[in-house]
């Protein structure tokens, strides 16, 4: 028999039996002694990692990022300059859903993506929405729980959802993309990604721009209804993972237009909005879109579980000439989505395969649950730092251009000054008639079962933005109401 298909226990030595317990006699008892069997055994019981807390269902696949713009006046970042072509890895996913969740289901989608480049690998950990339901961190874990299941009912809440949400009009934004058309796209292909928050770039003279950066999908945007969605939930609840595993089988790989908007540094103190505020957009009219590149995903996973699952995207990891900004969810982000990692994952989830730079690494962790890596550092003996054993040192050259603060630290009420309905306004004003339609019933839906005064409460909501549009969700409740008096 060949060596490589000779089945082995994980130690190496082969199996000579794969089908038959070694028992006392012909019935059993079994023998501890087998140890392929308790192998076999302890290994599945080990099979489940814990899964996201958010974001737990998800697609992915590889693909590779081509520059074509010049933006090198604002970023020195080698992944940015023209003519570059970088490896990737993306993972879509819902939020709320659980690991087996419907793949069709009315939510936001995450668009989290990690660059190899050969600076360090960048991630832009995104969604299919340009803004979020918040704007501090300290409403993260709240805003959660009401996605999640009731404590008691162990089911979903209408009313944790609505009671949340016409409690904190930031969130209104968020709230009107998700039940237009894009809250339920047909497959990743056919929605936009946008990395959301405000970051910044800068460039070799030490110039900081703030940026925004979009993905536009060149599939065009579909979407189902939720009656379309319920009908193909009933067929599969995989219906991602068939669309873009199975276009990228056939040859058809999905692209997006890679684009960013620029707002210089000193400006971000005379917008009428904050630019850092993650429940607002910049208009386009004021910040153009500019084309960089393009993205392209064309090659499947070989392993789920390895190259997807332990796919590890956090706000984290940029590399020079990309970096941070003041926004306070983006702050907080950078904190908490490698600790994720780090639980879900272990100490030295870096070192996965799916999450490896392509890059060169040297540094100096190097204990900890699972170091499979080795002794990166050159010399033995350089185990700390400084040493004088050629072990890795810092690189000035790298250093960011600093960040400029003002103001004194404090608790500064996120929601005094805050326009929470213009932005909302512009986005239900720039649908069509049909739109319309469909983002006051997708509306009505959700608030099915929710009690009438956080009903009316949100209804105010949708007054301020546009009467239209709370009048709209109203006539949108009647129906309902009249066709379960119909059906009763
Ligand atoms: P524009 O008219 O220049 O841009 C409108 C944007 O809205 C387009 O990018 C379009 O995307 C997108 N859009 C259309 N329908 C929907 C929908 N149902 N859900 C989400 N996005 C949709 O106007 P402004 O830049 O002044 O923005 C007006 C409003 O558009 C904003 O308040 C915001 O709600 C929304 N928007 C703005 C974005 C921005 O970065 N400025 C990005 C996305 C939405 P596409 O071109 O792909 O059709």
């Amino acid at each position: 028999m060949a060596d490589s298909n000779r089945l082995t226990t994980t130690a190496g030595a082969p199996v000579p039996d794969n089908q038959n317990s070694i028992t006392a006699g012909a019935y059993g008892p079994v023998l501890l002694q087998d140890y392929q069997l308790v192998e076999k055994l302890a290994h599945q019981n080990r099979e489940r990692i814990p899964e996201r807390v958010v974001h737990a269902k998800g697609w992915g696949a590889h693909g590779i990022l081509k520059i074509t713009g010049d933006i090198s006046r604002y970023s020195k970042a080698s992944v940015l300059q023209a003519g570059k072509e970088t490896e990737m890895i993306a993972r879509f996913s819902t939020v709320a859903g659980e690991l087996g969740a419907a793949d069709h289901e009315r939510d936001v989608r995450g668009f989290a993506l990690k660059f190899y480049t050969d600076q360090g690998n960048w991630d832009l950990v995104g969604n299919n929405t340009p803004v979020f339901f918040l704007r501090d961190p300290y409403k993260f874990p709240d805003f959660i729980h009401t996605q999640k299941r009731h404590p008691r009912s162990n089911m979903r809440s209408p009313t944790a959802m609505w009671d949340y949400w016409s409690l904190s009009p930031e969130s209104l934004h968020q709230v009107t993309i998700l039940m237009s058309d894009r809250g339920l796209p047909k497959t990743p292909m056919n929605m936009n990604g946008y990395g959301s928050h405000t970051y910044s770039l800068w460039n070799d003279a030490g110039e900081r721009y703030w940026v925004k950066f979009h993905f536009k999908t060149m599939q065009g945007h579909e979407f189902y209804t939720n009656a379309e969605a319920a009908e193909i939930v009933g067929r599969t609840r995989e219906g991602y993972q068939e669309a873009l595993f199975g276009s990228i089988e056939a040859g058809e790989f999905p692209k997006w237009k890679f684009c960013i908007q620029v707002m210089d540094e000193a400006d971000a103190e005379n917008m009428p909005f904050n630019p850092f505020d993650l429940t607002k957009v910049w208009p386009h009219g004021d910040f153009p879109l500019i084309e960089v590149g393009e993205l392209e995903l064309n090659r499947n996973p070989d392993n789920y579980f390895a190259e997807i699952e332990q796919a590890a995207f956090s706000p984290s990891n940029i590399v020079p000439g990309i970096s941070f900004s003041p926004d306070k969810v983006l702050q907080s982000r950078i904190f908490s989505y490698a600790d994720a990692h780090r639980y879900r994952l272990g100490t030295h989830y870096e070192a996965l395969p799916v999450n490896r730079p392509k890059c060169p690494v040297s540094h100096y962790h190097k204990d900890g649950l699972m170091n499979f890596f080795g002794h990166s550092a050159g010399s033995p003996d350089a185990f700390y730092e400084p040493n004088s054993f050629g072990g890795p040192v810092q690189d000035e050259a790298a250093a960011e251009p600093p960040l400029r603060v003002s103001g004194d630290a404090a608790r500064y009420n996120h929601r005094v000054g805050n326009d929470d309905y213009s932005q909302p306004r512009a986005l239900h004003d720039l649908m069509t008639q049909e739109q319309r339609a469909r983002l006051y019933s997708n509306t009505a839906e959700a608030m099915q079962g929710v009690p009438q005064e956080i009903v009316d409460r949100a209804l105010g909501h949708y007054d301020k933005i546009n009467p239209a549009y709370g009048n709209g969700i109203r006539s949108a409740l009647a129906n309902l109401a009249g066709h379960r008096e119909a059906a009763e």
